[in-house]
């Protein structure tokens, strides 16, 4: 029996269909992140019925398949006009339509996605459902895909039908039809045999990352976790032509011709492990500062179905901030916000940090362009903060230096996110992360910052406090890593 996440997982690779239903032990466990997407998809698409309400719902817990087919043709015949989870069957293939609109010229399906925009794949999900029902003789007037419009801004309530956007696809939908049957046998014959061999490639990142991969990557292959993979700005494309010329680590490179400036030093790197450091440009760099400098950095998290006004889905809400004011004698100052629980942050952040940054400062960020980014949408969002501008043209990005390969370190491996740049440069930091208690990193931070007015206040208190504790780890890196630069313009 196939489900229609079987079939795209089938037409993404047919080796992780074959994985998925003889070998699922070598298939890696999803991860809390990618548990949230799942949960998230679930609130969207239960919010998704609204836009067809009064339906009766096929509940998925308990009861088998058969009885959830059967249930589904009773309301059909009693004439129900909405069905949620209309469950089918025909062709050995089971499906079950998020939405079923019943109307007197016909069927219309609706499939619900989280995402922002039409995917291919999405509508290799509605294609199977179209054949399944329509190879059962029912006439189905409409195929659509119902997903989530990032245009949409949110005003004193949440318009539903501006939240979302419904795309016809029928006519692609249709077209899709004339090829299932025989990719169906095709599957069928493929999981009857030994396990496929397929090589390594583009699918199995796209349209979603393989749970394949540990076993096909590494345990099949033996691909490192440093490779040609990780060359920094290298087109995937390109990756893979290295691998299928015979590369698999840097090292074995051969001709560096046809490389960037910052991909040949990465694989020179690994030739020749040392740290290249242009002491020129960083100098100028430098030469840039003034004192005090206020080191900055936001922990912002999204909410899929925007909850306050002003707001568009997945946008980036921040809720908290580190600052370290370093000055010229070396001395440290600390500020920190963290919003309250529950509430929406944005208008008190703005207050709060023209309150502690003033207008005529240096300001330092790592990856600027997002605490830019942030501070615009804020005084967007609030007019009378609107002089927060400033403070964002005063923004400057302390990666500069890392994305321009002016200082370049081995354990870097290509990239110059904080991530990788820190524990080169300050090692001693590594263990600080470590020590930190429930919140390490941006997407930890991310998750519990929405959940915390859902905790018992000792929980709270314990959680807000690890918050507060890693965002001012961030900024102390910072402080470090500029520190770092400056010793590294005068050894010699
Ligand atoms: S990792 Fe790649 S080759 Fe292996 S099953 Fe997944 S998509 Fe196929």
């Amino acid at each position: 029996m196939f489900s229609k996440s079987l079939y795209t997982r089938g037409l993404q690779c047919p080796k992780s269909l074959w994985l998925k239903k003889n070998k699922p032990e070598v298939l890696s466990i999803p991860d809390d992140s990618r548990l949230a997407v799942f949960d998230n998809g679930d609130r969207i698409g239960d919010l998704a019925r609204s836009l067809f309400p009064s339906g009766k719902e096929i509940r998925f817990d308990g009861g088998s398949f058969d009885e959830k087919i059967a249930q589904t043709k009773e309301w059909l015949e009693d004439g129900e006009s909405v069905i949620y989870e209309a469950t089918f069957q025909y062709d050995g293939v089971l499906v079950m339509v998020d939405i079923l609109c019943i109307r007197d010229d016909g069927l219309h399906l609706y499939e619900v996605k989280s995402s922002t925009s039409l995917k291919d794949v999405y509508l290799q999900d509605v294609s199977i459902q179209y054949y399944v029902l329509s190879g059962l003789g029912y006439e189905i007037k409409s195929a659509n895909v119902v997903h989530i419009d990032s245009e949409y801004t949110r005003g004193e309530e949440l318009e539903i039908e501006k939240l979302f956007k419904i795309q016809d696809v029928s006519e692609i939908v249709r077209e899709n039809q004339q090829a299932i049957p025989q990719r169906l046998q095709d599957f069928r014959e493929m999981l009857r045999g030994n396990e496929p061999q397929i090589q390594i490639g583009i699918q199995c990142l796209n349209p979603y990352e393989c749970d394949g991969c540990h076993y096909c990557w590494s345990e099949q292959r033996k691909i490192p976790d440093y490779s040609v993979f990780n060359l920094a700005r290298l087109p995937w494309k390109k990756r893979f032509e290295l691998y299928y010329e015979g590369f698999v680590r840097l090292e074995e490179i051969e001709s560096l011709d046809g490389f960037s400036k910052g991909q040949r030093l990465q694989i020179l790197s690994q030739k020749d492990p040392q740290i290249h450091i242009d002491r020129e440009k960083i100098a100028e760099f430098l030469s840039m500062l003034r004192y005090p400098i206020y080191h900055l950095d936001f922990e912002t998290f999204q909410q899929s179905i925007p909850q306050w006004k002003g707001i568009s889905p997945y946008e980036q809400i921040p809720f908290q901030y580190s600052l370290h004011i370093e000055y010229e004698d070396g001395r440290l100052e600390h500020r920190e916000f963290l919003a309250q629980e529950g509430e929406d942050p944005r208008e008190e952040m703005a207050r709060k940090l023209l309150e502690d940054i003033p207008q005529d400062v240096m300001v330092m960020a790592y990856n600027a362009s997002f605490e830019r980014g942030v501070i615009h949408r804020l005084a967007d969002e609030f007019p009378q903060y609107s002089s927060l501008r400033q403070i964002a043209s005063n923004i400057i990005d302390l990666m500069i230096p890392f994305a321009n390969k002016d200082y370049y370190h081995p354990k870097m491996q290509g990239s110059h996110s904080i991530k990788k740049v820190l524990p080169a440069l300050v090692p001693q930091m590594d263990q600080a992360y470590q020590n930190l208690e429930l919140v390490h990193h941006g997407g930890e931070a991310m998750e519990v910052f929405p959940r915390l007015h859902l905790m018992d206040e000792e929980l709270k208190h314990k959680y807000k406090k690890a918050l507060l504790e890693y965002c001012k780890l961030d900024t102390l890196a910072m402080v470090e890593i500029l520190r770092e630069l400056r010793r590294a313009i005068k050894t010699e």
